[in-house]
This record gives C-alpha cells, structure tokens and sequence, in this order.
C-alpha cells in the first residue's frame, strides 16, 4: 500500500534551536520535500504545534498541507479550515474580556492566535500575576468543555479542547490523496506520543525521532536522520518504514 507521509517540524525536520526563531531550514530540505510530495501524489502534511503560517515561512515558497497549534488549524490543498478567529466566537467573548481587565496590570500580555489566546505575566509584579492568573482561569471556565487552559511557566492559553495532532492525522486519512493510503508519523516529543497511538490502531507506522519511551514502532536518531531517508525517497529509494531500525 502507498504511504501518506506526516511529519512534525521542530525536532523531527529541523533541530531544536535555543529561541523557536531561530530553527534553520537546511539546504535541499524544501526542495526534497517537494519532490516526496509529488512521488505520494501530494499526500504529505506538516503536523506541528506552530501556527501554519509560520512554518509557511519557514518553509518558503512551499505551501505544503499542515495542521497548526496542535491540530487546531488545518490546511490541505489550500483550504484553511479551524484556525480564523471567527471559528471561534465564545473564545473572541473571553478575549476581549481578557483584554479589558487585565488592562490596569503591567506587564501582562495577552496574545490573541485567533484560535487560542495566551496570558503572559512573566514581567509583571507578583500580584499583578497573580490577578492574571485568575482572570485566564475565569475565561477559561467561562468557556467550558470546549476549551482548555494550558498552565506553563508564567503563562496560561486557552486552546481548543478537542484538537490533538491525531485527530488532524484522521481528517487527512479521510480526504484525498491520503484517504486508501497507509499513515507513516515522524515525531520527536510528547505531544507526538497520542498520534503515535493512533496511526498504529488505524494500521499505520510512528517513528519517534531521538530518545525517550514512546509509543512508536520505529526510531531515528536526529533529525538528521529524517532529512537523510527524506532525501533518499526523493531520491526514488524504496519508501519501507517497516525497514526502519525498531523504537
Ligand atoms: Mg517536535
């Protein structure tokens, strides 16, 4: 069975960078990406956790098939479905929200992706934080199973309950040119890991990238070596995943 190829950026296609800025695109990635792309009869997707319009411009002038934010925005043969700000109107409430209360703190940000929002208090006052903190976890509840807040290091963002890297995978398997095709994932971190599952149950191969427990039934080490066996399909190499070294 042809495969349909989908890929994780940071990590997997390019090494990690001490800034997400400052990742590079080596020489000759684009353009044998391209080539694959057209040997698997276009199915091939970025699946990343980036907004697609950055790794546009990582990757220019391709304007591959991706998923973005973890699944939220999806984009294949053009079509950009979930990402736009209008595919979320209780989401848009909780922002302009966000924006008028957290309006009195210094050094609180909000940032609007569209599909999700993010509160950064990592410059603010200790009770100005504080007050931040509670205003994403109020718009947060106020939004209720349809969201979720994601808490980090001096950060809170609400994202979309429901998006995951294997449920953007799904959506491709069932349109063409992916649907009939056998999934092939290359990831390196854990937010790969519940493609990793899926892909297997649907009778697909998962190739983690670098070390770590994981789900996959295949390993590469770096991402070096996803853009060598990139360029080697290109090249017209027989694609084999099964042929791969074992997770
Ligand atoms: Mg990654």
């Amino acid at each position: 069975m042809d495969c349909a190829l989908f890929l994780d950026f940071d990590g997997t296609l390019v090494d990690i960078a001490p800034t997400p800025d400052a990742v590079k695109v080596e020489e000759g990635l684009i353009e044998n990406l391209e080539t694959l792309r057209r040997r698997l009869g276009g199915a091939l997707a970025i699946i990343s956790g980036r907004p697609i319009a950055q790794i546009d411009g990582f990757l220019a002038p391709s304007l591959l098939d991706a998923a973005g934010l973890h699944g939220v925005e999806r984009r294949r043969d053009g079509d950009l479905e979930g990402g736009r700000p209008e595919d979320h109107p209780a989401l848009r409430a909780q922002v302009e929200r966000l924006q008028r209360e957290s309006a009195p703190l210094a050094q609180v940000l909000i940032e609007d992706k569209g599909a999700s929002v993010a509160v950064h208090w990592r410059l603010a006052s200790p009770s100005d934080a504080e007050r931040a903190e509670t205003l994403v976890k109020q718009a947060a509840e106020a939004l209720g199973g349809d969201y979720r807040l994601q808490l980090g290091k001096a950060v809170g963002e609400i994202v979309p309950a429901k998006a995951t890297k294997a449920v953007a995978i799904r959506a491709f398997m069932a349109e063409a040119p992916y649907a009939g095709r056998r999934a092939v994932f290359l990831g390196d971190d854990k937010t790969d890991e519940i493609a990793f599952v899926s892909v297997a149950e649907d009778g697909g191969v998962a190739i983690r990238v670098g070390d770590g427990d994981t789900a996959a039934a295949r390993r590469l080490p770096d991402p070096a070596a996803v853009r060598a066996l990139i360029a080697s399909w290109a090249a017209g190499e027989p694609i084999d995943p099964d042929a791969l070294p074992p997770a």
